[in-house]
């Protein structure tokens, strides 16, 4: 109890922590905006309106309460009542995750809207980034002409919320044409001869972070065993929040290792079953007397990332065998090709074959990504 007093202490007295406990991560959308990380029209750009999504606005559209999980300090989970002219709910408050993938990449940024469909993805589990990444898909497509909105029987354009909360409930239920979305972003790009439009790596969409702007990111998005998803390494609290170090997320220096770092203290953490995000306030080390006093063991914090490295390692064998290798550790050509056309990135692309080589080297990996015989002796892990 006193190692917990300790730890409570010292994330009450964080400011990022703070900032989570009043909006949520939806405090992370003003600061993704600013640096070009936000992406906006399926990761390309438009002239959207930020203020109608700063964390102000989600106060005045929501009346914001606090739900945390059992005894966090944080309490990050926000409840909030919808209220639209079109359609009402009660519910778990948007998250960076919701704004991003179903509001702002889908060019929608009426807060109710997002709002709304946030919980109808809560409630008929819908994975929210997995669901905007396929209707912003389906925008492009149909901004390309590729699809009209009669075949879809949906109009389903960028901007269109009240088209996407319909979409969603047909999805759910798999009802007309909406039934084919329900097989995912790739499946539908693909069905249209245009694989290229789905914004994904392995096959999962992206989290709402552009890896031109923020390049650790794209990194671990083109590495990581489950697919694009931030939840499996936090680089942006150093890379935009400068929490334990200042990097900017815009260069490549450092990245591989900060990548490396935090997917193997994320697949310790996970394991243990802990939170992420208190890592805005506390060190790894910090956890290390939680976990001892627990467990009744004496770990140093380089013993529990060991583990890390070995769980990541046995999780990319995993990959292996079922089929993915070096040519899946990639971004879609748009981030690599593709500078970012303006906002404050304007010009960047993902250096992601800078910074590949790197990372596998660090991981004892060969050119072809996979573990060398040593690495695996190491971690005992031979077969
Ligand atoms: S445990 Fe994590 S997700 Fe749950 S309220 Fe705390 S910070 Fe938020």
């Amino acid at each position: 109890m006193q190692v917990v007093t300790t730890l409570i202490n010292k994330l009450n007295s964080a400011p990022l922590t703070q900032s989570m406990s009043q909006t949520g991560t939806a405090f992370l959308v003003g600061l993704c905006y600013q640096k070009g990380i936000l992406p906006q029209n399926n990761f390309r750009r438009a002239p959207l309106p930020l203020r109608n999504i700063a964390t102000d606005a989600l106060n005045s559209a929501f009346a914001l309460r606090s739900r945390g999980c059992f005894a966090c300090p944080i309490a990050c989970i926000k409840k909030a009542d919808v209220k639209h002219s079109a359609y009402e709910g009660k519910g778990m408050a948007p998250t960076y995750l919701a704004i991003g993938s179903l509001g702002v990449n889908c060019g929608i940024t009426d807060l109710t809207t997002i709002g709304m469909a946030s919980m109808m993805c809560g409630e008929m589990g819908l994975d929210p980034v997995a669901t905007g990444g396929t209707l912003a898909t389906v925008m492009e497509l149909v901004e390309k002409k590729v699809i009209t909105p009669e075949e879809l029987k949906i109009d389903l354009r960028f901007g269109n919320g009240e088209a996407m909360v319909e979409a969603l409930r047909l999805m759910a239920t798999k009802k007309g044409y909406a039934r084919r979305l329900g097989q995912g972003g790739l499946a539908v790009a693909k069905e249209f001869g245009r694989p290229e439009v789905f914004m994904g790596v392995k096959g999962h969409s992206l989290s709402p972070f552009d890896p031109r702007a923020i390049q650790g990111m794209g990194l671990h998005f083109a590495t990581c065993n489950y697919g694009p998803h931030h939840l499996f390494a936090y680089t942006f609290i150093d890379e935009l929040l400068n929490v334990h170090q200042s990097l900017d997320p815009w260069e490549i220096g450092g990245k591989p290792l900060l990548v490396k770092e935090y997917q193997d203290t994320t697949a310790v953490m996970d394991s243990l079953g802990l939170c992420n995000w208190p890592l805005m306030g506390l060190k790894f080390n910090n956890y290390v007397p939680m976990v001892n006093s627990c467990l009744g063991t004496n770990y140093k914090a380089d013993d529990l990332l060991f583990i890390g490295e070995k769980i990541w390692n046995l999780e990319r064998m995993f990959n292996l065998k079922a089929g993915f290798d070096r040519t899946h550790d990639t971004l879609p050509e748009r981030f690599i090709k593709e500078p970012v056309p303006d906002g404050p990135a304007e010009g960047q692309v993902s250096r992601i074959g800078e910074m590949l080589p790197e990372y596998y080297h660090l991981r004892g990996w060969n050119e072809q990504g996979e573990p060398r015989p040593e690495t695996l002796q190491a971690l005992n892990l031979e077969v």
